[in-house]
């Protein structure tokens, strides 16, 4: 009685949220740092979420009639000087290849030697090389559109750097189509970040909001930018995935032309869209609670741990014959289109692997020991609900009910972050409301601040960076359909030509 309840991750999120992430992570085994500076180790746990995620977007975007291929990690200095937009964005977070070879320096260690003619740009993004491709592969309006996409790595380096949402290193999709005609490539642009919002709130219970990016937060080269923003649990927002429509700047800066039905030479209309292992952390930090992370089942790893209670040596027989038939007969069950992913964990550790799961997130854990085998049942623990609150289900029926259960927790996720979402969305018309409600209450506490603000903008980027400089708050984006509130622009008053959503963001 009285005892202070304990959680598994510590320090509980409302403690210290940035730490509570890191350690969250850790807890789970999906990821960890690596000895290469920035750089991430995806662990099984956290890879197999990756094939889950990236599984699910490939048959979103084929759908859509997309097809993959794959292009070189090294883009030629001078393709990435084309556009010049493009390198003044990229310029700062290049890694650059110079040399080809290493030589022995004379005191046993290595220096490189054989310097290139011209330096490699590792890819930070593919417009250019895969633009260069497309010239060649464009020539008339029958070979249009052009819709590809590539799964691949990418690098940026970045001076700080934080597990699944800036990495030097990360594994993407980047998405590159060539249009005839500007409106069917504006059609493109937006019909992918319906497919990323739909993913998103579907697949990762992720809410979003959508919308397009102002003129200092665009992509480097793109005539629009589009995006879908969810707000993690500290009220930060994440940028979660882009679109951009990028007018015939990159076609213009490779050469992608073709010749139009009265032979005329036109320049194409291209796009690009992607999204990342970032998907993986805003998924934990929209979801995750105090004992670890949380897998919406759509994607999650694994769907249900099976844990045997040996207590005797006697017990093992029946215990994991009752298990692996079990296991059996719910891998049979189908839940979105494939079967019902099990583990099993027959490990001899006691107690403690109940709490392995909850820290891995798993949406479903079982126990099974000799009474429930006497009683036909097994017990069981939901990842949406506390630890505590478990329950004996009849074994037929916990099969046959499993996908409906793994709905619901698929749901409550949602609900709860959309809940939360909307909670914490405010608008607000005046600058010194504006100002409050982005200034931590606590000198402490420096992190605490009010969410997402809707106000006026009037448009300027003057009024934009004023913002940003004073609060460290952008605009994260102009929601589609929106009207100006009517309060006039937040910063200076004048009237708001823009609804905006401003935040703190990651
Ligand atoms: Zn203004």
């Amino acid at each position: 009685m009285g005892k202070k309840i304990k959680h598994a991750i510590s320090p509980t999120r409302d403690e210290d949220y940035s730490e509570w992430y890191q350690q969250a992570v850790g807890a789970s085994e999906m990821a960890e740092r690596s000895s290469v500076r920035g750089c991430m180790v995806i662990k099984p746990w956290g890879y197999a979420l990756w094939e889950n995620i990236s599984g699910k977007l490939d048959e979103m975007f084929k759908e859509t009639g997309v097809k993959n291929a794959y292009f070189p990690l090294f883009i030629p200095l001078s393709f990435f000087e084309k556009e010049a937009l493009h390198v003044e964005g990229f310029a700062k977070e290049c890694a650059v290849v110079t040399h080809h070879r290493l030589e022995k320096d004379g005191k046993g260690g290595l220096v490189p030697a054989g310097p290139l003619q011209e330096p490699l740009v590792v890819r930070p993004t593919s417009e250019t090389i895969i633009g260069d491709s497309f010239s060649r592969w464009v020539s008339s309006y029958r070979d249009l559109p052009l819709l590809i996409n590539q799964w691949a790595n990418v690098v940026r380096w970045e001076m700080r750097t934080r597990i699944f949402l800036r990495t030097t290193e990360f594994l993407w999709q980047e998405g590159h189509t060539a249009h005839a005609d500007e409106k069917e490539a504006r059609q493109r642009t937006l019909m992918m970040l319906e497919i990323y919002r739909e993913f998103s709130e579907k697949y990762l219970a992720m809410p979003v909001i959508t919308g397009s990016k102002t003129p200092l937060e665009r992509f480097p080269g793109a005539v629009d930018t589009f995006c879908i923003e969810a707000m993690m649990q500290d009220k930060k927002a994440l940028q979660a995935g882009t679109s951009h429509f990028l007018g015939q700047n990159f076609a213009k800066a490779s050469g992608i032309t073709y010749q139009n039905a009265q032979e005329k030479e036109e320049f194409a209309w291209t796009t690009s869209w992607g999204v990342s292992t970032r998907l993986i952390g805003g998924m934990i930090m929209a979801h995750g609670d105090d004992d670890g992370i949380i897998l919406p089942p759509r994607v999650a790893s694994s769907h249900v741990v099976l844990m045997p209670i040996i207590r005797k040596p006697d017990d093992r027989g029946r215990v994991m014959e009752f298990t692996e038939s079990l296991a059996r007969e719910l891998k049979a069950q189908t839940y979105h289109g494939s079967g019902v992913r099990v583990e099993i964990d027959d490990r001899d550790i006691g107690g403690g692997k109940g709490w392995e799961w909850i820290k891995k997130g798993i949406p479903v854990r079982v126990e099974i020991g000799p009474r429930d085998i006497e009683e036909g049942s097994v017990f069981v623990g939901r990842r949406d609900r506390d630890h505590k609150k478990r329950e004996s289900i009849p074994r037929k029926r916990f099969v046959e009910d499993l996908p409906d259960i793994l709905d619901e927790i698929q749901q409550t996720l949602y609900d709860r972050a959309l809940a939360f979402m909307e909670e914490n969305k405010k608008v607000i018309s005046g600058k010194k409301e504006f100002y409050d409600f982005f200034t931590p209450k606590n000198a402490d506490k420096p992190e605490i601040h009010g969410g997402f603000a809707v106000s006026d903008w009037c448009g300027s980027d003057d009024c934009e960076s004023t913002i940003k400089s004073d609060l460290g708050v952008t605009i994260r984006c102009i929601p589609f359909d929106s009207e100006p509130t009517g309060g006039g622009c937040v910063c200076c008053g004048k009237e708001g030509r823009h609804q905006a959503v401003f935040a703190k963001s990651y």
